[in-house]
Order: structure tokens, then C-alpha cells, then sequence
């Protein structure tokens, strides 16, 4: 195998040396030679990143994935015709150098780049493939559109960024997989072409040749093959799963992605956040470099809505929701006392120091954010002046006592602003979370390469549908409620908490999982309130519940977003910088044209037929 060295910070780059017979066409990368190589013959090969002419010597920045040498194409080494070869070749062009490592002249060192005090003099210039003019080369400072970027991707993943997104995708990807080796996990593949997975999104689905009207559906995650695993006795599965998804999409989603998907039998939620504990500390050590504290902390779903407002709260910034609604309902104030007379809620957040920050103006625009985006009638709003009292266009409408009660209750100092919402919990909780993270971007009250990771646990085993009233898994209908609130289960569903837990990074969702039900009579019971009738669920995971009736472990797992993962430890905001070949918002490839159109011949093979639907 070719030896790998490592310089620098874990992740920087990565030199390798690539040893006969894995050295064809070269005797070295273009990110590795040195001082110490000057005088030594070597063979480079790469992309002509930019050159310039120098009075009769072409000086040529040669790239390749691990780094850029210059190379001079000039008299008295290189011939006539070599030199005007090396003058003519085009930008991105790919070429074979022979030469000689020679130091740099004084003053012409390069201290940014790791070969910056060699360039190697050729005495052999030969062009290997020549390139068109690109639409843009990788090598460009400004960054053209993303549509250009993705429909040219191979020019765009030769750019720096993208190698190094990838390479730390690969290095974290790495790190998972040895990890679980270590605690003797089994990478056991499954099927692509399967059944439907009921994750909540709608499916894509496969048309079957051989059995015209029927469809596979693309796994959504590989959830009831782990379960199966499981009853088969493998105790620890693992693997890294594509998994496909038909939703709208946004900025960190993709309709396929991939999880490290993982299941074990005879554990409870907390062996399994234990062990999820251990992962994100050995990746931010490993590949970062930093020391994460053990255990993360953990807080209910119940905790994290009403502190947080979020069930992937973000703790790199406090900003908590405070709810004044005992003091709303005494107030004079018509908004705050109806809200709180109708059983609804008023909660706010202290931000300190905005009052200095933020013009009435920009206080406008939060209010029109919070409405437009989360369906909130307003924002309310106070200053706390230097005596500690209370200013808003609206304070006249409270008595002092309250306004003193209210930010006693918030904590408000001088130069702070108190905001509110009084409306549903569901609104208040969306709205206040929405200012939280606008206002801490805004006020940047986190540090960039801050990685703050936590646990969310106790969800509700169901949610209302609002369209049909009817109870939905939140997770999924194979989750298992805790062990005290079973009793529940029958007449009140709705008290159910499941034995689930969400990884949160950062604010995001960044893996979850359950204990499962391992009791066929439970799981009928599950799906008979998500109303799904005997034969149905019998029709659709009939294989599970035999499963479960010939000797079930308790079990349960966890999936985690490499591609999430990814983005955070990279520190970007677009889930597309971590992918190699990514899908556009509207789910298509700007490479490939996909999704395309197919043969008439290819439809009819599958007894298809296309006919368009106005919608
Ligand atoms: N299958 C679940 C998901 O994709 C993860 C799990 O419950 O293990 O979200």
C-alpha cells in the first residue's frame, strides 16, 4: 500500500508517497517536493493551474490534489520547441514534466505555498491531454454561479475547497467506520430496491419490468433490515447507507443522502448515547483537533421547547424563553391578557446589549420576519433603560409593577431588549426560536469553529396531523414509549414519550434513533392508533411482525447524517460543498440532466405510460 504521511494539522493535507509500481507516469506528487530534494531528476504530473512568460522561460504553476510546484520551461534545459509548446498550452491542460528540483532566486521564495522555495527546471515538457478554454478554472478567486459550478463539477471539485470538503468527508467517514470496528459492529449491506420504509417523506419509487404494476420503493433509511438483523442475531450492525427521500428540499438537504446507520440488541437508550458520546468526541479530536467533555449533555424534549423553543436547540448562545404569561394575565394590555385568557402563551428573550444594536427600523423587520415566517401576529418589545425600567411604544399600557415583574423575570439590565410573543405554544416555540438563531448570527454570539453537540431525549411518541386530525409517529411506528408511560398507550397516546433520542449539533439535527418495540402485540397496537388497519400493516410489514414473533432482542439504534456531519465539522452552510455530485433545490443534477426523460421503448418494457397532470 502506498505509505501515507501526514503534515501539518490533522486535515491540512495529506503527502503521499507513492512508491513503485503505484508511481507510473510520475516520481512525485506536485505538493512534495522540498529543500531538500534540490538536484534530484524527477518526473511531475498535473494540471497547468496558470503560466507566465518571463522573457523567453515559461513559468508553469503545475496542480495535482496534493498541491502546486512551479515548474520553468526555459533555455538552457528545455529545447526551442518545448519552451514554445510550454508558451502555447492551455489553462487546465494536463501535463508530464522531467526535470531537475532547483532552489528558487533570492527573493522569489513563495512562503504560502508547502513547495514554495523549490521549482523544478524541466528538460522534458510533453502535453497529455489539451483542454479547452474552461468556463471557469478552479484556480479563480471569485467563485462563479453554483449552477455553473455543478454543471462543470469536475472543475469544480479540482478546486481546493471541494478537495479538502471531501477529504475530511473521507477522514470522518474513516473514523466512524473504524470505530465501530473496534466495538465489534458488523458492516452488513441492504437492499437498495425493497419495500417502503415509513420515515415520513414520500418515496421514490422503482418500476418492476417483471412485475408490471408493482414498484420497489428506495429505502428511506434501512430500518426494518436492521430490525431483521437483529431478530437474525447480529447483535451490532453498522453501515454506511444511502437513503432517498422525495421532500422539498433546503439548503443542508438532499433527496438522497447518507447515514451511518447503526442497530444493537440487548442495550437501552443510554448505551447507545454512550456510544454516540465516544464517536463525536474520537471524530473532533481526530479530525479537528479538539477535546469535546463527556458525557454531552442531555435534556427532554418537554426541556428543550420550553427553554429553547426547538427540538434541535442550538447552546452555543443562551438567548433561553422565558414565559411571562402569569404577568400577561394581569396586565391591562389587550394582547398579552387575551392571549393569556385564551389559554395561550406569552414568552420572550432577553437580548442583551441589542437596544444600542438594533434601530426601530430593524426592529421592523424582525417583527415582519417572525410574522412572515412563522405565522405570528406580532413582536413585542422593550428597552431596558438605565434605571432599569422599562421603554416600548406599548409600556403605557402596563402598570409599573408589571413592567418591574416582567424583567425581573427576564433579567434585564440596562441596553437590553425584552421581546415577546403571544400567541399558541406551537408559535411562540417556532418564532422565538427563529429570532434565537437570527439574532445570534446577527449579534454573532458564537464563535465559527465552535462545535457544540448535545442530546435531545423523551419526544412524544406521536403528533397530530393537522390536515387529518389523525396521530402521526414522530419518529417512526417501530419506536418503543417509555417503559412508565405504556400504561398510556391505549387511552391517551398523546402522553406517550418514546424512548428516543436526537443528536444535536450546533443547532441541527445531526442523528436519532430509538429503542424499538420488540413485541409484535405493542407494534400492532402502534399501528392500529396511527390508523393503520390489521391488513394493511400486515400487507406493508407483515415480514416484521413474524419477525417479531420468532424471538425478538430488545434493541434499538441510531442514524446519523454523514453528509450533516460533515458540513458541521467542515464548518460550512451548504450541505452541496460536502457532496461529491449533489442535486440542485429542485432535485436535479446540472451534470447529468437527471432526472431525464427515458425511451418510449423503456416504458413500454415496463407497461409504463406518461401522461401529464395539471396540478
Ligand atoms: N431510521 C431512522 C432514521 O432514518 C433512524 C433510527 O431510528 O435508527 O431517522
Amino acid at each position: 500500500m502506498p505509505e501515507l504521511l501526514r503534515c501539518g494539522n490533522p486535515g491540512d493535507c495529506i503527502r503521499f508517497h507513492l512508491p513503485p509500481p503505484f508511481q507510473v507516469l510520475r516520481s512525485h506528487t506536485c505538493g512534495e517536493l522540498r529543500k531538500s530534494d534540490v538536484g534530484s531528476p524527477v518526473t511531475l504530473c498535473g494540471w497547468v493551474e496558470n503560466k507566465r512568460d518571463h522573457g523567453g522561460a515559461v513559468f508553469i504553476d503545475l496542480r495535482d490534489r496534493y498541491g502546486l510546484t512551479q515548474v520553468v520551461v526555459g533555455p538552457p534545459e528545455a529545447s526551442d520547441a518545448m519552451i514554445d509548446s510550454a508558451g502555447h498550452v492551455p489553462a487546465e491542460s494536463v501535463v508530464l514534466i522531467r526535470g531537475v528540483v532547483a532552489d528558487r532566486l533570492e527573493g522569489k521564495v513563495n512562503s504560502k505555498l508547502d513547495t514554495g522555495e523549490i521549482e523544478v527546471r524541466s528538460e522534458h515538457f510533453e502535453i497529455l491531454s489539451v483542454s479547452q478554454t474552461p468556463p471557469f478554472t478552479p484556480g479563480q478567486s471569485d467563485l462563479p454561479g453554483e449552477d455553473l459550478r455543478l454543471k462543470y463539477r469536475y472543475l469544480d471539485l479540482r478546486r481546493k475547497e471541494m478537495q479538502q470538503a471531501l477529504i475530511r468527508r473521507s477522514e470522518i467517514i474513516k473514523c466512524m467506520r473504524d470505530y465501530f470496528a473496534e466495538h465489534d459492529f458488523i458492516d452488513v449491506e441492504t437492499p437498495i430496491l425493497g419495500r417502503s420504509t415509513p420515515e415520513g417523506a414520500r418515496d421514490y419509487l422503482v418500476p418492476s419490468r417483471v412485475h408490471p404494476g408493482n414498484f420497489y420503493a428506495l429505502p428511506q433509511s434501512p430500518q426494518l433490515y436492521k430490525q431483521i438483523l437483529m431478530v437474525a442475531g447480529f447483535d451490532r450492525y453498522v453501515q454506511v447507507a444511502k437513503c432517498f427521500r422525495d421532500e422539498d428540499l433546503r439548503a443542508d438537504r438532499q433527496p438522497e443522502f447518507t447515514q451511518l446507520d447503526l442497530e444493537m440488541s440487548f442495550v437501552d437508550a443510554d448505551d447507545i448515547i454512550g456510544l454516540i458520546d465516544g464517536l463525536v468526541a474520537r471524530t473532533a479530536k481526530q479530525v479537528l483537533g479538539k477535546d469535546i467533555t463527556l458525557p454531552l449533555p442531555r435534556m427532554t424534549y418537554e426541556e428543550a421547547m420550553r427553554r429553547f423553543g426547538s427540538d434541535a436547540p442550538d447552546l452555543r448562545f443562551g438567548l433561553e424563553i422565558v414565559d411571562v404569561t402569569p404577568v400577561a394575565a394581569k396586565t391591562e394590555f389587550r394582547v398579552f391578557r387575551g392571549t393569556a385568557d385564551a389559554g395561550n402563551f406569552v414568552r420572550g428573550i432577553r437580548v442583551p446589549g441589542a437596544a444600542t444594536q438594533y434601530s426601530r427600523r430593524q426592529i421592523d423587520e424582525l417583527t415582519s420576519y417572525v410574522q412572515q415566517d412563522f405565522g405570528a401576529k406580532g413582536l413585542a418589545w422593550f428597552r431596558v433603560e438605565d434605571d432599569k425600567t422599562l421603554w416600548s411604544p406599548i409600556a403605557k399600557n402596563f402598570e409599573p409593577e408589571h413592567l418591574e415583574e416582567i424583567r425581573v423575570l427576564l433579567d434585564g439590565e440596562p441596553g437590553d431588549l425584552l421581546m415577546f410573543l403571544a400567541d399558541t405554544w406551537e408559535v411562540t416555540c417556532k418564532g422565538l426560536s427563529g429570532l434565537r438563531k437570527r439574532l445570534a448570527v446577527e449579534m454573532k454570539l458564537f464563535q465559527p469553529g465552535e462545535l457544540n453537540c448535545s442530546w435531545v431525549t423523551e419526544f412524544p411518541m406521536f403528533e397530530k396531523d393537522e390536515e387529518s386530525g389523525r396521530h402521526v409517529a414522530m419518529h417512526h411506528p417501530f419506536t418503543a414509549p417509555l417503559a412508565e408511560d405504556l400504561p398510556n398507550l391505549k387511552d391517551s397516546p398523546e402522553k406517550c414519550r418514546a424512548q428516543a433520542y436526537d443528536l444535536v449539533i450546533n443547532g441541527s439535527e445531526a442523528g436519532g434513533g430509538t429503542i424499538r418495540i420488540h413485541d409484535s402485540e405493542v407494534q400492532s397496537q402502534v399501528f392500529e392508533l396511527l390508523g393503520m388497519d390489521e391488513e394493511t400493516a400486515q400487507d406493508r410489514f407483515g415480514f416484521l411482525l413474524d419477525a417479531l414473533r420468532f424471538g425478538a432482542p430488545p434493541h434499538g439504534g441510531i442514524a446519523l447524517g454523514v453528509d450533516r456531519w460533515v458540513m458541521l465539522f467542515a464548518g460550512l452552510e451548504n450541505i452541496r460543498e460536502v457532496i461529491a455530485f449533489p442535486k440542485t433545490q429542485k432535485a436535479s443534477d446540472m451534470m447529468t440532466q437527471a432526472p431525464g426523460e427515458v425511451d418510449a421503448d423503456q416504458l413500454n418494457e415496463l407497461q409504463l405510460r406518461t401522461v401529464s397532470v395539471k396540478t
